[in-house]
């Protein structure tokens, strides 16, 4: 059962919503995404909440049929299924927030519940009593951790979630070692969109704010004095073309998962070439399938595509691995899988003319052999990189993207014995998640190239927050 109604055109939305003031909720989707498919019954269930069912109608419209509409509203949909919360009132339209994609039913839940009074203006309010405002960019561990410390701060928080809201985390499936996130009883980590959404709602609930945009730039308001209660310091400029304006911010953009190179990759991505199993799994049961990659998440992954598929390959490129003894010996006692060492996958194979995905030629790293390995889905799981565009002509990188923090650029001086005499190191040895630029601070992945661990980035949000609470304290 479901109170979902499928609104097929212009002329039924006419009819059936403009005319009828209140609240909506509305799943864009798409009949051939597969990620659409898994978040229906999500929704559908959404539907008939007590909790919900009062306060919304809801509405699901074919994204593809109706791009007149979506664009007459101003519907601006990055990814799909893609949820949002619009007001009809007096038969005007004005949407309230963007709720994003593929998440779990408590993340939607609470996102409904929580912004369904949001004004229609996107626009951050100011706040009367002047807190130092703090912008998180991300909304990983790290972005979420700096944003319940800093909004326990009192600062006026804003997180900016980017348009995966909780990050990698979401994209994976059981998370065993996160702390206190684990069932005594069943001895079961939590899944990891509902660990997220959790976090999420704790750092809401000590008044950080969210909003569901990408910040696409940073500069620095040049008539700054660092006079807190009216200077704010940091423009920062989001997808939608809106600046707001900070004192402080803090860098939490994590990083995205990498494809391999191969000739012709964008064609095949979402149509038998994948980097995401938790989003994707679902349309290879029964099918043979393979993971490549070394590390970790390669040998999750390929734990986790068992549940759907007949036979995992994992394609490594070496015999020796990244991945810790517990998950290597995971995959290497789990039947359906079967590694494929010192090969590299160098094209795709395809058939009915090149119009289908068929499997992969590699090639052996050892003697340079050329083979075929045919499957219907290809996955990767090859690590990541950074999400630093936006800070790219502001502040240090290293060469594959990672910020660096003015600590360990005067540490690294230090320690090759070279000057810093002109550097004030006082305030960035004492401001460790401080980056070269005064007022930014950098946490989690988008600088951490050793641990990458979700509890590793939780731990630098807190400090970039405890930073950044100080330093804004010393102005
Ligand atoms: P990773 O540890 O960097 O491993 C990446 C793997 O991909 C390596 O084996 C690498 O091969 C291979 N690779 C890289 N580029 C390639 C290319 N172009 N072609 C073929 N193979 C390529 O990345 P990860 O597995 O994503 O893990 C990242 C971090 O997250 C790690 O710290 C990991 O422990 C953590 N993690 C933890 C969990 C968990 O605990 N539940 C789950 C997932 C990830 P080489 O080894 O030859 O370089």
């Amino acid at each position: 059962m479901s109170n979902v109604k499928h609104i097929q055109d212009s002329t039924q939305f006419a009819a059936q919503v403009l005319t009828q003031d209140g609240l909506y909720v509305v799943d864009f989707y798409a009949d051939w995404c597969g990620p659409c498919k898994i978040m229906l019954p999500v929704y559908e269930n959404l539907s008939i909440d007590v909790d919900l069912t009062t306060k919304a109608t809801f509405i699901k419209i074919n994204r593809d049929e109706n791009i007149d509409l979506i664009e007459k509203f101003g519907f601006i949909i990055p990814t799909i299924p893609r949820f949002f919360t619009f007001r009809i009132q007096e038969g005007q339209l004005a949407i309230l927030e963007d709720l994003g994609g593929t998440q779990s039913k408590t993340s939607l839940k609470n996102k409904i519940l929580t912004h369904h009074e949001v004004s229609p203006n996107r626009l951050i309010q100011k706040t009367p009593n002047h807190k130092p405002r703090v912008a998180i960019i991300g909304s990983g561990p790290s972005g979420l951790t700096a944003g319940i410390y800093a909004a326990r701060a009192s600062l006026d928080v804003t997180i900016f979630t980017g348009f995966q809201p909780g990050g990698q985390l979401t994209t994976t499936t059981e998370i065993e070692n996160f702390p206190g996130a684990w069932d005594k009883d069943t001895k079961e980590g939590m899944m990891g969109p509902d660990l997220m959404a959790l976090i999420q709602q704790q750092a809401e609930h000590f008044g950080a704010t969210t909003q569901i945009s990408e910040i696409k730039s940073i500069t620095i308001d040049s008539n700054h004095n660092h006079d807190i209660a009216n200077k704010p310091v940091f423009n920062l400029t989001d997808g939608y073309g809106e600046t707001h304006q900070f004192d402080s911010v803090i860098i939490a953009s994590g990083a995205t998962a990498k494809y391999i190179g191969l000739p012709g990759e964008e064609k095949w991505i979402g149509k038998g070439y994948h980097s995401c199993a938790t989003c994707d799994g679902f349309f290879y049961r029964d099918k043979v399938i393979a993971v490549v990659g070394g590390g970790d998440s390669a040998m999750e992954e390929s734990n986790f595509l068992t549940k759907f598929a007949s036979k995992v390959y994992l394609i490594h490129r070496r015999e020796e691995f990244r991945a810790s003894k517990i998950m290597l010996d995971r995959a290497r006692n789990n039947p359906k899988i079967e590694f494929v060492l010192n090969q590299q996958p160098i094209e795709f194979l395809t058939k009915d003319d090149g119009k289908k995905f068929a499997g992969v030629k590699m090639q052996n790293t050892k003697d340079q052999s050329i083979s075929e390995l045919e499957l219907d889905g290809l996955f990767v799981a090859i690590g990541h990189i950074p999400n630093t565009g936006f800070a790219k002509d502001l502040l240090s990188m290293d060469e594959a993207g990672y910020l660096i923090p003015r600590s360990k650029q005067i540490s690294e001086l230090l320690l090759q014995k070279e000057s810093v005499e002109n550097i004030n190191q006082e305030d960035f040895m004492k401001y460790r998640t401080m980056s070269q630029i005064p007022g930014i601070f950098i946490a989690g992945d988008v600088e951490d190239t050793v641990y990458r661990q979700a509890i590793t980035a939780a731990g630098d949000g807190c400090r970039a927050a405890i930073d950044c609470e100080k330093w804004l304290e010393s102005l």
